[in-house]
């Protein structure tokens, strides 16, 4: 499944948050492909629509989506120099799919900050030096690599080595990767082998006090602003409320407490859903009276490569799928009336997989 990396600088609040990512507790055991490890946290994606359809299937078992978060802690100033663990982190980062960057928008004389006092400006831009700096390693190496074969005149060489110039020109200005405007096809061709850490998708959390979980302060403010030209999510939560909630194991108490605070949805649900659209990813549906299941794909997948999701042989075997949509799902009522009302489709392998389809995988094995 999919991975969010968390990072930060020290004692912004980063356990607390994966705490409560922790504690919000999908059953392991259902899940055979995750990742178990002690910093791995994996929390279901909450969907409206599963509920619709297990009130109308009545399974023995519901099972929602999930995605995985990795607390990477201790990423310091000088990390890309190999301070603190510095090497060592900055890999784990380079696996995840997505990154989630805390940053510390609460006063508290208590906590110490790193860097002496509250900034978050200041703060995302020594993790973003940290990055880039290591990016700029990798971007130099190949560099070199290509650089001979680019002079002796071969053409894809030189392509590639005007793209990097432009990747290396932006990282050494402080700009992440992700800034650099290029086609697909030329970002493909010139770092598609490099996981160069900022040009992974990013999202911003700002960890704001009890108070200011509704309004968020100006610190938050702050970071809004600075971050308003990479296009990236702000979600403003209470990493401290967060665990709290995390702890009511009471979905109706759970429900209660959050609006005692005036909360609609915890911050992590919203954590969540925004990491789900960051990375572009939809959910399709299967529905049995067995197991009643939510799958996680890309947007843009075809048919056979969203059942190979299930198991490989899915996708392997494909023959075809069968496709209800929910609002006819709910008018029918059953499969074989919505079938009757012909209002199922049958599709082949050019099929493109849609949000919140019902999905039949017919397969040879
Ligand atoms: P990490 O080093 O980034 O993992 O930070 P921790 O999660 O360990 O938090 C560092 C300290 O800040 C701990 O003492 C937390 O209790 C405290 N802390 C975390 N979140 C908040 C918050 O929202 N408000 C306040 N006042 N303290 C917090």
């Amino acid at each position: 499944s999919l991975q969010c990396g968390i990072v930060g600088l020290p004692n912004v609040g980063k356990s607390t948050l994966f705490n409560a990512i922790s504690s919000g507790k999908a059953e392991a055991a259902n899940y055979p492909f995750c990742t178990i490890e002690p910093n791995v946290g994996v929390v279901t994606v909450p969907d409206e629509r599963l509920e619709v359809l297990t009130e109308l299937v009545k399974p023995q078992k519901v099972l929602p989506t999930i995605i995985e978060f990795v607390d990477i802690a201790g990423l310091v100033k000088g990390a890309s120099q190999g301070a603190g663990l510095g090497n060592k982190f900055l890999a784990n980062i380079r696996e995840v799919d997505a990154i989630v960057h805390v940053i510390r928008c609460f006063q508290d004389e208590n906590v110490v900050h790193v860097e002496g006092k509250v900034d978050p400006v200041f703060d995302k831009e020594i993790i973003d030096t940290e990055l880039q700096l290591k990016d700029l390693e990798s971007v130099d190496k190949k560099l070199q690599r290509i650089d001979k074969a680019a002079r002796v005149g071969d053409a894809k060489a030189k392509a590639e080595l005007e793209i990097l110039k432009q990747y290396k020109a932006a990282l050494e200005a402080g700009k992440s990767a992700r800034t650099v405007q290029v086609s697909e096809e030329d970002k493909r061709a010139a770092i598609g082998d490099l996981q160069l850490l900022t040009a992974k998708p990013i999202l911003y959390v700002a960890n704001v006090d009890e108070a200011s979980m509704l309004t968020g302060n100006e610190y938050s403010e702050r970071l809004k602003a600075a971050v308003k030209d990479e296009n990236a999510e702000v979600v403003v939560l209470s990493a401290s409320i967060e665990s709290q909630i995390a702890e009511i194991d009471d979905p109706e108490e759970q429900a209660l407490f959050l609006e005692e605070f005036g909360l609609t949805e915890s911050g992590l649900t919203r954590l969540i859903k925004a990491s789900y659209s960051l990375l572009d990813l939809i959910t399709y549906f299967t529905a049995g009276v067995k197991e009643v299941r939510a799958w996680t794909i890309r947007r843009g997948w075809k048919a056979p490569q969203a059942a190979g999701v299930i198991h490989t042989d899915f996708e392997r075997g494909f023959i075809r799928a069968e496709v209800i949509k929910l609002p006819d799902y709910q008018q029918y009522r059953t499969e074989a009336a919505v079938k009757e009302a012909g209002k199922m489709s049958v599709e082949g392998k050019e099929y493109v997989v849609k949000d919140g389809d019902i999905m039949h995988f017919r397969f040879n094995v």
